[in-house]
């Protein structure tokens, strides 16, 4: 199975990406995760993408098709893979076609813009593994602290109020054509293309998507 996760910064992708992943056997690429591993590790794709990726402002096609296009050559990508975070443009999109990519499912997450702001504004990080959490919604067992390993959670240097306001607008921009790229193609195609409102809890959500995947 092919999975497409689409939605705005905060829609809460990364979680729900987590729960779909479990569900499917399939492995989760997250292209901002594979960016900030690239940060962490100081390599040269890293310290290109940081400044970009602290303004907000998105990596360019070319490298983050190249990434992704490795990626899917893996021997774990056999039985399939669910996109989180990309594609985000439409020259993304065609890229996958042109790599004879076909996709299975696309799921959008619906959140209003305020939503996102406060999800954005509280959540926190294990930067190794990309395990997402939120002080208020999602907290760690221990404060601070990954459940699973726990090292110390970060907040993101993009996920600051002003910054979130500029990724919003790029998402509009850039991201959103994608909405109707994607239910274009499912009239025309195997795709399903299903839209979810993430603003219920995240196990509502989580049960809501798997739900409908089954219908
Ligand atoms: P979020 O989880 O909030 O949607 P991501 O972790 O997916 O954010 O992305 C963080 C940043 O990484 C983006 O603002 C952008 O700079 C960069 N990035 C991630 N994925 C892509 C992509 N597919 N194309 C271009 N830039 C990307
Ligand atoms: P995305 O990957 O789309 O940017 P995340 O999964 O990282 O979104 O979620 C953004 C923040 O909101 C995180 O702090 C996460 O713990 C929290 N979050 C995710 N889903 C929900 C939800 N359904 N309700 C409340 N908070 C959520």
């Amino acid at each position: 199975m092919r999975v497409v996760l689409l939605g705005p910064p905060g829609a809460g992708k990364g979680t729900q990406a987590e729960v779909l992943c479990r569900a499917f056997s399939i492995p989760h690429i997250s292209t901002g995760n594979m960016l900030r591993e690239a940060i962490e590790v100081g390599s040269t794709l890293g310290k290109q993408a940081k400044k970009l990726m602290d303004e907000g402002i998105l990596v360019s096609d070319e490298v983050i098709n190249r990434l992704v296009v490795e990626r899917i050559r893996e021997e774990d990508c056999k039985q399939g893979y669910l996109f989180d975070g990309f594609p985000r443009t439409i020259p993304q999109a065609i890229a996958l076609d042109e790599e004879e990519v076909y996709l299975d499912l696309v799921i959008e997450i619906d959140v209003p813009d305020e939503v996102v702001v406060r999800r954005m504004s509280g959540r926190r990080v294990h930067p190794k593994s990309g395990r997402n959490y939120h002080i208020q919604f999602n907290p760690p067992k221990i404060p601070n602290k990954d459940d699973k390993t726990g090292e110390p959670l970060i907040q993101r240097d993009d996920d600051r109020p002003e910054t979130v306001k500029d990724r919003l607008k790029i998402y509009r921009s850039q991201t959103l054509p994608l909405i109707e790229f994607y239910l274009t193609k499912s009239n025309e195609s195997a795709l399903r293309y299903i839209k979810i409102s993430g603003d219920d809890s995240p196990d509502i959500v989580s049960t809501n998507i798997l739900e409908r995947t089954k219908q």
